[in-house]
């Protein structure tokens, strides 16, 4: 295998039995990005300097959980003194004066960041075509999607770009791009990892996340990045687990149910018999696999279409023109550069939330719209707590499709729809991960998803790592 090929677990066994340097590491990781970044296009920006500095710090760290270990961020998770763009014209020539807790963990931990990643404007999509500056390719057949909105962290993992990344995730933009992409990326409970400095898009629904080559190391990323924070007044104090103690191989007695109203909507057939499958074999290891009734998705998604972007409309109003990003220069007075700053800096998705949200929050609609989605929300995480009082984990399909084909949904409410199978999660604010399982007959990635009760992410990566043992598909690689 190449060493771009590797996960981080391996690489950390290749540095402990001194067969790799992290320099030889990071070096066969930039040498690839230069090979393939043309093709794929995941990073913004790359970020060498900071790399050598965090390499010369090598020393002092290298008892560190990542240490010498190349990891990307996406574009939306502060840098101090580095450009944090969420892919905006908003915020083209950002450079933040502080980290977001989660890089300041990745440097405690002697990771070396390679780069900050694509992703649709303001983290608003499900394919990455939103970015305000490029669109980035599938790994796996360059005419497709990544995945969105972190689709720039999965291809780079996908491509063999960085061991593995950083995604965040408000309806499924970790999970979605990472079932498109053949990766493991897992959304944990709402308040396990800080959201301190991470640009906002919806804050009751966002969350960071790993985005990993296999469980093992998705594992081990949550080892780093998990725990409380008081800089984030929604962090969880006293939950933060030793997430590898979970990898084993070991599903029985497991109770695994299957929402019936989940696999009825209509969706690809060949998604549909891969999940089956898996549900097979877990079964033969010992899975006690039932069928449960839920809330029809689409209520979910209903709901979210409200609630992420009334949040959006809230979180968004900061960029004016006054404090940091863009400014207009076509303006005569203040209020045209209002008007105009955020004319010209928000690209034509961001501008639809905007509108969705302030309409809905607006006196006279709040109650019909907002209030009612807010409702909504409550019965839906009641389903789950419902579930979860029997169940040990859910599981579904992670989308509807394998990646669609760039250039193929115009229409928004139908790339909305493509958020169906991870949209409920953030609504119920628990955990869940899209993990391989198999491929279409088009050879593109296909993934399934494994829902937990609130912090549940041990029994998850338990019942994820149990399944790629047994599929044994997580070595295959995306050719490039
Ligand atoms: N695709 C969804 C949206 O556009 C989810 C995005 C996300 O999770 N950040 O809102």
């Amino acid at each position: 295998m190449n060493i771009y090929d590797l996960t981080i677990h391996e690489l950390k066994e290749k540095i402990s039995a001194g067969e790799l340097t992290p320099g030889e590491i990071k070096k066969a990781f930039a040498d690839r990005i230069n090979d393939v970044e043309d093709k794929v296009k995941s990073y913004i920006t790359v970020t060498y300097e900071l790399a050598e500095a965090q390499l010369k710090d090598y020393e002092n760290k290298k008892e560190k959980m990542l240490a010498g270990i190349p990891i990307a961020v996406k574009d939306n998770m502060s840098t101090d003194g580095i450009k944090t763009s969420c892919a905006s014209k908003m915020l083209e020539n950002y450079k933040p004066p502080y980290n977001a807790t989660v890089v300041e963990k990745l440097n405690e931990a002697g990771a070396v960041i390679l780069g900050k990643t694509n992703m649709d404007e303001f983290a608003m999509g499900s394919s990455t075509e939103n970015s305000a500056f490029f669109v980035t390719h599938n790994p796996w057949n360059l005419n497709h999607a990544p995945g969105g909105s972190s689709g720039g962290s999965a291809a780079a993992v996908a491509a063999g770009e960085c061991a593995a990344a950083l995604g965040s995730d408000t309806g499924g933009s970790i999970r979605q791009p990472a079932s498109y992409c053949g990766v493991v990326g897992l959304k944990p409970t709402y308040g396990m990892v800080s959201r301190y400095g991470l640009v906002a898009f919806a804050s009751s629904l966002d969350q960071i996340g790993p985005i990993t080559k296999d469980v093992e190391d998705s594992a081990i990323l949550m080892n780093v990045i998990a725990g409380h924070d008081p800089q984030d007044s929604t962090s969880i104090a006293g939950k933060k687990e030793d997430y590898t103690k979970y990898l084993k191989e070991d599903v029985s007695g497991m109770k695994i149910g299957i929402p019936e109203e989940y696999f009825n909507l209509e969706f690809d057939e060949e998604v549909k018999a891969s999940v089956l499958a898996a549900v097979e074999k877990l079964k033969e290891v010992g899975a006690e696999v039932e069928t449960v009734h839920m809330t029809d998705a689409s209520y979910a998604l209903a709901a979210y279409y409200v609630i992420a972007p009334a949040e959006a409309s809230s979180n968004l109003a900061r960029y004016d023109g006054v404090r940091y990003g863009l400014r207009s220069e076509h303006a005569s007075d203040v209020n045209e550069m209002f008007t105009n700053t955020r004319h010209e800096g928000f690209g034509e998705e961001v501008k639809r939330r905007i509108m969705i949200g302030t309409y809905a929050l607006s006196s006279g609609y709040y109650d019909a719209y907002y209030l009612k989605a807010q409702k909504v929300r409550t019965l839906i995480k009641d389903d789950f707590d419902r579930i979860f009082n029997d169940f040990d984990l859910i599981l579904t399909p992670t989308a509807p499709s394998t990646a669609i084909e760039l250039e193929s949904k115009s229409d928004p409410l139908e790339m909305y729809h493509t958020d169906i199978f991870t949209v409920p999660v953030n609504i119920a604010g628990v955990p869940a991960m899209s993990v391989p399982c198999g491929f279409d007959s088009s050879e593109m990635p296909i993934g399934l998803q494994l829902i937990g009760p609130h912090f549940g992410e041990g029994k998850i990566i338990q019942a994820a790592y149990t399944l790629e043992k047994l599929l044994n598909i997580n070595e295959k690689r995306a050719e490039l």
